[in-house]
């Protein structure tokens, strides 16, 4: 059995090997400071359940650090988030944010919940309830929540009421990905799919392939994966093979992602792509099948831990670029880092949703309403930033992408505090 390593032993491990390149004289001291959170709230959640009786619920919610400004970060409701998963999602989120170059913090929340388990009456409870628990540390200049798993618009406009109601005043910019009748951002439905296929562009530039009639395979296709094909399809791409729970299609003429997605969502008996007519090919039963096609492309757009040690000889693309969060292990990093595989890494390619999230704070707190076309245009120039502050990082530092990426996070982050007088 592998080892289950702790998510905050993960997360230390990454803080300390991007030091170890970084090689500050006072590592140790830096280490010490950015390895645990500026501040973790635990809550209790009393709700009175449909049948009378009261429940408790555990929450939480992680600041790490706000060198760079306000905490940002979503909330998760699981039945798996413990602290220590919470406080690990809240470091990530602080380079998230640092590399994307916007100038938030890393926060994030987290419920014990089978939210699916609750009526809509008690999720609203929950939400409010969990809102009002965490207000004295959250608002629009101190800590910014958004969605995670099993959290979407709707919570997010019962957090953004209640936060409201408690201060008397419509404090749009407590939270985002808010609906758009409360003034969400235009293009936050496919912010991380278009910012994967810009991530994926620019690497490609690198590895020399031209974009036109480059084959592309994609793991999962949900909302990251869907998107990241429509863009990439759109931008000339071929999509050879997209994959969900199911199974894969392929055709090697290149798939429709607007047709593909229809039928999962309105056609399929299955819900799925498996049954797709026109597709030449199935893999019933097997959805890694696009991780290892030979493709110039690959782009994991589901779970985590998809291409491990085992697996990565197998890889044959040029390209990755990660939809997914944690789509690699460590062990299969170093094998495509060996192969020369160019990774765009999670935090990098899937920022998306944080950068439009970010967009939307600005434009409610200007009271401004951005075209769609603004949003695509300022979007794409961050992840064309951070893609390119990656690039360099790796050729000064002779590292792999991923610790490349982490290195310029936690330098912009340090910087920041040596400036500030907290180192
Ligand atoms: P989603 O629920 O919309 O879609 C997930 C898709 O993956 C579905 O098509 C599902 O059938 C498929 N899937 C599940 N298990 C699979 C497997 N073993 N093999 C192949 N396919 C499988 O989810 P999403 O929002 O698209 O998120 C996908 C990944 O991207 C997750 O890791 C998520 O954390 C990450 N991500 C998403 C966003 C976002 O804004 N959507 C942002 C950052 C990161």
């Amino acid at each position: 059995m592998p080892e289950v390593l702790d998510p905050y032993e993960i997360a230390k491990i990454q803080l300390k090997k991007a030091l170890d390149v970084l090689n500050y004289p006072d590592k140790e001291s830096v280490f010490n400071r950015l390895s645990v959170p500026e501040r973790i709230l635990e809550v209790a959640i009393p709700v009175k359940m449909d049948d009378g009786t009261i429940k408790v619920f555990t929450g939480y919610r992680s600041q790490h650090n706000s060198a760079r400004g306000p905490y940002k970060g979503g909330v998760r409701y699981h039945p798996n988030v413990s602290k220590h998963e919470v406080i690990a999602l809240s470091m990530w989120m602080t380079w998230k944010c640092a590399l994307a170059d916007i100038p938030y913090g890393g926060g994030k929340g987290g419920v014990i919940v089978d939210p699916r388990k609750l009526s809509r009456r008690e999720l609203e409870q929950l939400s409010r309830g969990y809102f009002r628990a965490i207000s004295r540390i959250v608002g629009p200049d101190i800590d910014i929540p958004a969605p995670d798993v099993y959290t979407d618009p709707q919570i997010m406009a019962w957090f953004f009421d209640e936060y409201s109601k408690l201060y008397g005043y419509n404090a749009f910019g407590v939270v985002t990905a808010k609906p758009l009748e409360l003034f969400g951002s235009l293009g936050r439905i496919y912010s991380t799919g278009y910012g994967t296929a810009v991530a994926a562009r620019e690497a490609a530039k690198v590895a020399g392939i031209n974009l036109q009639g480059a084959t592309v395979a994609i793991q999962g296709y949900g909302n990251a994966g869907y998107y990241t094909a429509k863009f990439l399809h759109e931008w000339g791409a071929k999509i050879v093979a997209v994959s969900d729970t199911k199974g894969t299609i392929i055709n090697r003429n290149g798939l429709d992602p607007d047709k593909v997605n229809e039928w999962k969502h309105n056609k399929s008996a299955k819900r799925s792509v498996i049954d797709y007519p026109d597709a030449e090919e199935r893999k019933e039963g097997d959805s890694k099948y696009p991780l290892f096609m030979d493709v110039d492309i690959v782009i994991p757009a589901a779970l985590e831990n998809q291409i491990t040690g085992e697996n990565a000889d197998n890889v044959k693309a040029k390209v990755i670029s990660e939809a997914a969060n944690g789509p690699t292990t460590p062990e299969a990093d170093e094998i495509l880092n060996k192969k020369g595989v160019i990774i765009c890494p999670d935090f990098q390619a899937n920022a998306g949703g944080v950068i439009v999230s970010y967009f939307e704070w600005v434009q409610n707190r200007e009271g401004i309403i951005w075209t769609e076309e603004e949003v695509r245009r300022r979007l794409e120039e961050k992840i064309v930033n951070s893609f390119h502050a990656m690039y360099e990082a790796k050729q000064k530092y002779n590292v792999d992408w991923r610790t490349a990426a982490y290195i310029v996070a936690v330098d912009r982050v340090v910087k920041a505090m040596r400036l500030r007088g907290w180192l």
